[in-house]
């Protein structure tokens, strides 16, 4: 299978307590690209600048990405976004966002994106995403990310993006946001109901907690890997969303049930874990489907639990 995604390509100015890069290359659809390269054939839409140059996509091709669908805009400048986290990583504040190329950004798929059995819509204004969504036809899979800006500003055109995939990844506060409701189980359980068609499996991201399924029957629940030091948590959604969408794309889109959904968030996780141990792409950059497997095993081995049947009282 073959896997598009489409959101932001951008240049980050991070600062966190362990350190801070001026300019580096990120954006949503770059961290989820490189993850599921792990898994399936890549393919990134979206529009980048003059200031993004061979060695930025360099790192996408590096490890196999497709480019050919990353379009050029002459004489534009590439989305920018600046962010500060504090002492504990748990704070995030924006300091900056310049939306540059995709201000006036029309994606036009080329014919292999379009028919792409499995696709990603990555954070970016739900008009963009829809417009894609539209053009792939052949997808059997979608999944959409999103953020508290659009729930803010665009919720209506969200609202009906959402309804046009399968599954939906968000913060679990931003599912709370969307839905008005106090509770994350009660907020997914309601999108879950906007359908059909729309969602049938819902992921709430919790950060340095993990992440949480929600399904019609269903609810699983994996912590992140216990890492004792992490650098730079950005891009940790999106690198999550690229292993487990990845996951899905290589086992094959028309089987989804939730034992495939619940093993796709253990890559997830791996992957995840692996981005927030340095800044930005470079520790994902260089990282190897072995070191993946290993740390997914190890997942397994400290997340397994089995009852002991014990008598309780009353
Ligand atoms: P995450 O840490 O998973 O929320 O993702 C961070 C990435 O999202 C960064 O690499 C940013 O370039 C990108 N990003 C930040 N704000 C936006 C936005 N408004 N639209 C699209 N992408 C964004």
């Amino acid at each position: 299978m073959s896997v598009t995604v489409v959101g932001s390509i951008a240049f980050d100015a991070v600062k966190t307590p362990f350190g801070e890069r001026e300019r580096m290359l990120g954006g949503a659809a770059v961290h989820f690209a490189l993850a599921a390269s792990f898994f399936d054939d890549v393919r990134v839409v979206g529009p980048v600048g003059d200031d993004f140059g061979e060695a930025e996509l360099d790192v996408l091709r590096g490890r196999g990405v497709d480019v050919s669908d990353v379009e050029h805009v002459a004489g534009g400048e590439t989305f920018f976004w600046a962010g500060e986290y504090g002492w504990d990583l748990n704070s995030r504040e924006t300091l900056e966002t310049r939306l540059g190329v995709f201000e006036h950004f029309e994606p036009k798929l080329s014919p292999a994106a379009r028919e792409s059995e499995v696709l990603f819509l990555a954070n970016i204004q739900p008009d963009l995403q829809r417009a894609v969504r539209a053009q792939c036809t052949g997808a059997r899979f979608a999944a959409l990310d999103s953020m508290n800006l659009w729930i803010e500003i665009a919720r209506e055109s969200l609202v009906q993006t959402i309804g046009t995939v399968d599954c939906l990844v968000l913060n679990d506060a931003e599912l709370r946001q969307l839905t008005g409701r106090p509770n994350t189980v009660s907020a997914a359980r309601e999108i879950l109901g906007w359908g059909p068609p729309g969602p049938s499996s819902i992921i709430a991201k919790q950060g340095e907690y993990g992440a949480a399924l929600i399904t019609s029957d269903g609810y699983f629940s994996l912590p992140a890997f216990p890492l004792e030091s992490v650098v730079d948590p950005t891009g940790a959604g999106d690198t999550f969303a690229g292993g487990f969408v990845g996951y899905i794309a290589a086992q094959g889109a028309d089987a989804v049930d939730d034992e495939l959904l619940r093993r796709a968030m253990a890559y997830g996780t791996a992957l995840a874990s692996f981005n927030v141990e340095e800044f930005g792409t470079e520790r994902v950059a260089r990282l190897t489907g072995e070191e993946v497997a290993e740390r997914v095993r190890e997942l397994e081995r400290v997340t397994h639990f089995s009852d002991a049947p014990i008598a309780l009282r009353g």
